[in-house]
């Protein structure tokens, strides 16, 4: 299936409905990057992202963290310290509206 983006299609298979690869999903906008920091839910990572803000009034740099909700499909097996690619989708639950469409990095 062609998501329209410039990833990978995984190696695994999966027959997970809410996959872009495998299932029906359609994923769209810009893609982010972030860090796997939690997979404790079913098939839902929390992805961390850092990032800097410019603070006008100090001309300054600060950092900021902020923690997105996004659908894991089982084909790409994340785990926590994962670099993952996630791109926006319909609202998948009530805090979920991000997809993981490919890891990045991390350990095999
Ligand atoms: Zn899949």
């Amino acid at each position: 299936m062609a998501l329209g983006l410039n990833v990978p299609q995984p190696e695994e298979t999966c027959s997970d409905q809410n996959c872009p690869f495998h299932g029906s999903l359609s994923v769209r906008g810009q893609t982010l990057e972030g860090t796997v920091a939690s997979t404790d839910m079913d098939k839902t990572v929390v992805v961390e992202r850092e990032y800097d803000v410019r603070v006008p009034k100090y001309d300054r740099y600060m950092k900021r963290r902020s923690r997105i909700p996004a659908h894991a499909p089982p084909c790409l097996g994340l785990e926590a310290g994962d670099t993952v690619r996630i791109a926006e989708t319909r609202p998948l639950s009530k805090t979920k509206s991000h997809v993981v469409i490919e890891r990045v990095g991390g350990d095999d």
